[in-house]
């Protein structure tokens, strides 16, 4: 009989949790999942109401086919969750992607005929002026009115319930095998083991409660929290993005029900809005802003997670942003910056938003990458330690399939989608002097300038913390992005909070 392998992974969100169940289901693996909080941890970026699931990427053909492997899987998903916890965890309402002035973006072009070039043509429909778009959507009428007036329809797609997706796979691997360790200090990662004191190679992991666990590899699929928990060459970054929630009366949420309403995009590549129907739950809707986010510098040498990071203090920036979340700080908002960046786009877009009471703020941390491309590499310096995120706000539509292509690359093979080696695009050694892109060109001129359409630069409070360089991932950074919590960063008053959900009933 082989011998089996034994495999730490930290991290049981979308990265970690599809990485356990691809494991588990090659049979020789022994898997045994630690995460700092009980699965699906509330502050992950895989926590959360609602997610795209779109397999529009531009001219990236491989994020596109991983894409549109993840559909049927997703489809599978929904039978399991169905079944154990009486709801779905995919929502396949299509996905309306906007352009402007009778105008698409060079995004919408390219992922259009990447689409109809793999054959895949039928499942979009143009809506080639506002009147083709009002008939199907009244609801965009001040968009359109707007300029908001051309977009294509991708009916393949639509958003997750990225928390009941989450619980889903964790139900999986739980019957697949995998051994979960959760909650603090058991679950939390707070040392890496080395097999001497040069550090050349990983043997396991230390817990916050003084345990030692044994691996022959350990993959971290920490999220944002990775730039924090190891040396990742300042090729990843945490960095905090916005999300608001408002809650329509029973009347309003109806108008944006799933089965009317589809996720949409604003003229993305330059706004970076999107938004989704009312949810089953309480009939509250989710928009957010696909940007280049906030920091949370947090000196090396005091970090939260244990020794290692005197390490990484010694070899790094003295400044690593760390994830500021509701766990310990709950009365957390969003910058107010970005919440009025947000009611002036609604403004234009979709006033009926701005009507109703706001009932949630959330900052949620992307771990971006320099490049946008996930970081799914073994540590040049530390054998048998791999990284397992650099997510870029766009990994959560590959939870049922991720997985399996990020356990080729731990058993040394090279996935390829699309005539593309993962391999190769997830490598340590990239090329960071390419501007970041997320799954989404917008990001890049988020990156290079203001990156806005000249309507919004406009509308907004102040353009300055759009200005971020292409090289903020890089040292310096820290000057780059706003902080969270300051000057631009300054949060909106709990009590607006407050005074919302009260307005709302909640
Ligand atoms: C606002 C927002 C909107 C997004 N929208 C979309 C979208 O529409 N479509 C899409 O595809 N993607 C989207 N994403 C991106 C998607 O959420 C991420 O790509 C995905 O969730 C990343 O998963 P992850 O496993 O890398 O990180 P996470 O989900 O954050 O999981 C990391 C886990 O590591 C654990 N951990 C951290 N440190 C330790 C430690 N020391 N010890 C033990 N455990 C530890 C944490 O508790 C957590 O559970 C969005 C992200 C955000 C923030």
């Amino acid at each position: 009989m082989p011998a089996r392998t034994r495999i730490i992974i930290v991290g049981g969100g979308c990265f970690g949790i599809s990485t356990a169940y691809a494991f588990a289901k090659r049979g020789t693996y022994d898997v045994i999942l630690f995460d700092r909080q009980n699965i699906p941890a509330p502050d992950a970026a895989s926590t959360d109401i609602t997610k795209v699931v779109r397999f529009d990427y531009g001219s990236e053909t491989h994020h596109m086919v991983l894409g549109l492997e993840a559909l049927p899987l997703w489809r599978e998903l929904n039978k399991v969750s169905q079944r154990e916890f009486g709801q779905l965890c995919f929502h396949e309402t299509g996905v309306l992607f906007f352009g402007r002035n009778g105008q698409f973006n060079p995004f919408e072009i390219d992922t259009m005929k990447a689409i109809r070039d793999f054959g895949y043509g039928d499942c979009i429909e143009v809506m080639e002026n506002g009147e083709a778009i009002l008939k199907r959507y009244p609801q965009f009428r001040t968009a359109v009115s707007n300029g908001y007036d051309i977009a294509y329809y991708n009916k393949l797609g639509g958003w997750c319930d990225s928390s009941m997706g989450v619980r889903t796979m964790h139900y999986l691997c739980k019957k697949a095998g995998v051994q979960f360790i959760t909650g603090d200090p058991d679950g939390t990662l707070s040392e890496l083991i080395f097999s001497d004191s040069s550090n050349s190679k990983v043997i396991g992991i230390k817990t916050r409660n003084g345990k030692v666990h044994y691996a022959d590899k350990v993959i971290l699929a920490t999220g944002a929290w990775t730039p924090s928990v190891v040396d990742t060459d300042d090729l990843l970054v945490a960095t905090g993005q916005t999300v608001i929630h408002v809650m329509p009366t029973p009347d309003q949420a109806e108008v944006f029900k799933g089965d009317k309403f589809p996720v949409w995009a604003g003229d993305w590549t330059k706004s970076g809005f999107y938004g989704f129907p009312s949810i089953a739950l309480d009939g509250r809707i989710k928009i957010a802003r696909h940007s280049s986010g906030y920091l949370n510098p947090v000196e090396a040498n005091k970090l939260p997670i244990g020794q290692y990071q005197a390490q990484i203090a010694r070899s790094v920036q003295s400044q690593i942003s760390v994830p500021r979340t509701k766990v310990t700080n709950p009365n957390d908002t969003i910058p107010a910056e970005a919440l009025a960046h947000a009611q002036n786009f609604m403004r234009e877009f979709m006033p009926q938003l701005n009507e109703m009471p706001l009932v949630e703020m959330r900052v949620c941390w992307y771990c971006d990458s320099v490049n946008g491309n996930f970081l799914i590499s073994e540590h040049p310096r530390h054998q048998d330690l791999y990284v397992a995120s650099g997510d870029s706000g766009h990994g959560m539509k590959f939870l049922p399939v991720v997985g399996e292509p990020i356990a080729d690359v731990v058993e040394g093979k090279d996935p390829v989608r699309a005539g593309v080696s993962l391999k190769a695009l997830w490598a340590w050694n990239r090329d960071t002097s390419v501007g970041g892109n997320g799954g989404m060109e917008g990001r890049k001129e988020d990156f290079t300038g203001d990156g806005k359409a000249p309507e919004l630069k406009q509308m907004e409070v102040s353009s300055s913390s759009q200005k971020h360089k292409g090289d903020v991932l890089r040292a310096g950074w820290t000057e780059e992005r706003p902080v969270l919590g300051q000057g631009l960063g300054k949060m909106v008053p709990h009590e607006v909070l407050i005074e919302g959900r009260a307005k709302a009933k909640l």
